[in-house]
């Protein structure tokens, strides 16, 4: 479709019931754009978008984007995943599908539109990574059989894809990887360090600390995760990525388990669990592509962005579960 520059857009958004996928939404919605929301509700949830079933500019639409979609917009962003490994391993097929198969046909979409579309890929690219930090042009350390694999290849596979469809199709495409983000929103049962050390350190359970403790990752707060998102979408059609979006603010997961005791004022013990086969010993975006390319970097310290998360899971799951 032919729009005038800046004028508004349809976008269509993937994933747009998860964790991500509503706040970019929020976000697109405030910068006066049309939004529509394909979700399968896998990990998503209604209520995530709730507060938006009756806005005018937006659309919700439950579609598995395994299967082929025809519908108009002017751009998309490719969300839709299980993204934490307690989902991604429930139905590892299914994971694999969703990338590769889901790929395929919002490319295959992308193509028929003549619009730009983004992928958001994952530092899982990277494996258990042997160089440190990061960057773009590291190929990764990936084990392709594996119970991570299903995510990691099939999130590799997605990339290629994306490639091949640039180079065989000239489509315009941005690839993002994502490191850590946590935020308001995200599913208190998906396993993630964060969400699991704050929904503990909440109702006073021990606080589950996998292997020695010792491993780091470095978190990124959701809103800083999608100023970059956008910035990424809308930066020239020569950059494509892929680029690491996230905070190199690296933390060891002790720390964040004494910060998260210390920010709720939990009396929680810690507790040793055993390391998850696969576990990455250390993760740590370089995002000096992103300082270049996009103007990007993180605004919000953990110690700030907890906040908001503590308060948003004390005031959704701790009341109403009890
Ligand atoms: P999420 O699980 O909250 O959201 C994913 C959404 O995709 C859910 O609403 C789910 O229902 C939907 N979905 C899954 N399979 C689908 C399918 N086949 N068809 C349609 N919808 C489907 O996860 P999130 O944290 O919001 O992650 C969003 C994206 O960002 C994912 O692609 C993930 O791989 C990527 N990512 C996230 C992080 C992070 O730290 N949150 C890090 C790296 C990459
Ligand atoms: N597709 C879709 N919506 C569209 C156009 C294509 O879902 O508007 C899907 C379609 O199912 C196809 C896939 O995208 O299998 C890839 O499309 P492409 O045009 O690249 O390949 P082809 O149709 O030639 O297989
Ligand atoms: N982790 C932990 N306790 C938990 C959940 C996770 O110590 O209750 C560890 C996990 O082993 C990993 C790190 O925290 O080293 C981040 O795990 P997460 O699943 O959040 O993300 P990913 O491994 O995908 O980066």
């Amino acid at each position: 479709m032919s729009r005038l520059y800046n004028s508004r857009k349809r976008i269509i958004v993937t994933g747009g019931a998860g964790f991500l996928g509503s706040h970019l939404i929020d976000r697109l919605l405030d910068k006066d754009h049309e939004v529509i929301c394909i979700d399968n509700f896998f990990t998503g949830t209604k209520k995530n978008v709730e507060h938006l079933l009756t806005h005018p500019r937006f659309e919700l639409i439950r579609h598995d984007i395994t299967f082929p979609l025809y519908i108009e917009a002017d751009e998309i962003y490719n969300l839709a995943c299980p993204a934490s490994p307690i989902h991604y391993q429930h139905d590892p097929v299914q994971t694999t599908k969703t990338s590769v198969h889901g790929a395929i046909n919002m490319l295959g979409l992308a193509k028929r539109l003549k619009c730009r579309i983004l992928q958001a890929s994952t530092s899982e690219v990277y494996g258990d990574p042997s160089i440190h930090p990061q960057t773009e042009d590291y190929w990764g350390n990936v084990n392709p059989i594996g119970r991570r694999s299903c995510y990691d290849e099939g999130k590799r596979c997605a990339e290629t894809l994306f490639f091949d469809y640039h180079r065989q199709h000239s489509l315009e495409i941005k690839v993002a990887r994502i490191f850590n983000t946590y935020g308001p929103r995200m599913h208190p049962a998906d396993g993630r360090v964060v969400s699991n050390f704050i929904v503990q350190a909440l109702k006073g359970e021990p606080i589950t600390l996998y292997g020695d403790g010792n491993q780091t990752r470095s978190f990124c707060y959701v809103d800083d995760l999608i100023d970059g998102l956008i910035r990424l979408m809308e930066s020239p059609a020569d950059v494509t990525g892929p680029i690491n979006l996230g905070n190199p603010i690296e933390f060891t997961m002790r720390e964040l388990a004494e910060l998260v005791l210390s920010k709720t004022g939990s009396s929680s013990s810690i507790v040793m669990q055993p390391l998850p086969q696969d576990d990455p010993r250390q993760r740590k975006p370089d995002i000096r592509l992103a300082q270049e390319r996009l103007a990007w970097s993180p605004k919000i310290p953990l110690h700030e962005g907890l906040n908001p998360t503590i308060d948003y899971f004390r005031s959704n799951w701790i009341k109403t579960s009890h």
